[in-house]
């Protein structure tokens, strides 16, 4: 029996295209900026976000703590969405690691009001700590995959500026957000001071994740990776994979969201509780009675999916799950049921 695995698009394998660039990639040491295909990649990476300069970095995870570093200065104030992977999926950083304090705001579908950010920044008092970062979350994961329009992180944008404040955008997945809103990519970097996305789910690479910036941003950013043990010598071997998926796995994100409405529209005829308004890119969140229970049901019939807590479950479709994939689980799901 096949599996279906739709707990992330973090399980994607890479394409064939791109195990071949690994073999026929120039490589060279990275640490001593000796890797031409690092340095291709890198170059693709800031011109596809429109910013100076961009850096390769093992994964989200390391992009987001080496951003928030190269933004903030220690004991600062960092303005997050409750909800964030940053806060919630990336083993305190921000406080062990960083030593920032994090000022939690509740976002609409994973969008922040820019009322509120402007109430969460500090005043300049002697008794408070510096507020001098807001991040953002685009596509926001926990909230299932929802977009940012270019307005809104505008909107947001114009109380950071106005405040001195500098903004970060969590952009795992970017392209998503772009593809579904049919957009360039560059119509929301432009917004933020520096972004981060990964060359890792959606895009199919094995490894690897990029920060985009100022020239000067980067020079910070490479200075923490090293510091992080993410100085990689012949790294050519995952920034190869990663000029394919630049090149040519961005538009087929469009078949993951085909394929995630389809499977939510299916889950909501057969009556699970999902709200199909945040079904926007290529993940889908849905209640049953006990997660648990259903999750280990659907493992019998070779399906995965991840347990969100509090009966919710989350299904992401991805590079290798085709319609008839989608098919098989829903016709499942209506056996089971
Ligand atoms: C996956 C993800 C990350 C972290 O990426 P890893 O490569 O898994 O460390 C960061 N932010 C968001 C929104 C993500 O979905």
């Amino acid at each position: 029996m096949r599996t279906i695995d739709l707990r992330s698009d973090t399980v994607t394998k890479p394409s064939k295209e791109m195990l071949e660039s690994i073999l026929n990639a120039e490589l060279g040491d990275d640490v001593y900026g000796e890797d031409p295909t690092v340095d291709k990649l890198e170059e693709i990476a800031a011109e596809k976000m429109g910013k100076e300069d961009a850096l390769l970095v093992t994964s989200g995870t390391q992009g987001n703590l080496i951003s928030v570093m190269a933004n903030t200065n220690k004991g600062e104030e960092v303005i997050l969405d409750s909800e964030s992977h940053i806060y919630y999926y990336e083993v305190g950083g921000i406080a062990a690691v960083a030593n920032l304090l994090v000022k939690l705001i509740k976002g609409r579908m994973g969008v922040l009001d820019p009322e509120d950010v402007e109430d969460a920044i500090r005043p300049k008092n002697i008794h408070m700590p510096i507020t001098s970062l807001v991040c953002i979350e685009n596509t926001h994961n926990r909230a299932g995959g929802t977009v940012w329009k270019p307005e809104q992180i505008k909107a947001v944008s114009d109380v950071v500026e106005d405040k001195g404040l500098k903004l970060y955008m969590d952009g795992a997945r970017i392209f998503n957000s772009a593809v579904a809103q049919n957009i360039d990519v560059r119509k929301m970097a432009r917004y933020v001071d520096n972004v981060m996305f990964c060359l890792s789910k959606g895009l199919a690479c094995p490894v690897g994740s990029m920060i985009c910036g100022t020239e000067e941003f980067i020079e910070k950013a490479r200075k923490y990776r090293k510091m992080f043990g993410g100085g990689m010598r012949q790294a050519g071997i995952i920034a190869a994979p990663g000029i394919i998926a630049l090149e040519s796995m961005v538009e087929r994100l469009k078949e993951d969201h085909e394929n995630a409405k389809i499977l939510a529209r299916g889950l909501k005829d057969l009556n699970f509780r999902i709200d199909l308004k945040r079904v926007q890119t290529n993940i889908v969140v849905f209640e049953v009675e006990n997660s648990e229970k259903f999750i280990s049901e659907i493992n019998k019939h070779g399906i995965k999916a991840s347990n969100f807590g509090k009966g919710k479950v989350r299904m992401v479709t991805h590079y290798g799950i085709e319609k008839e994939d989608i098919k098989y689980v829903l016709d499942t799901l209506e056996t089971i049921l």
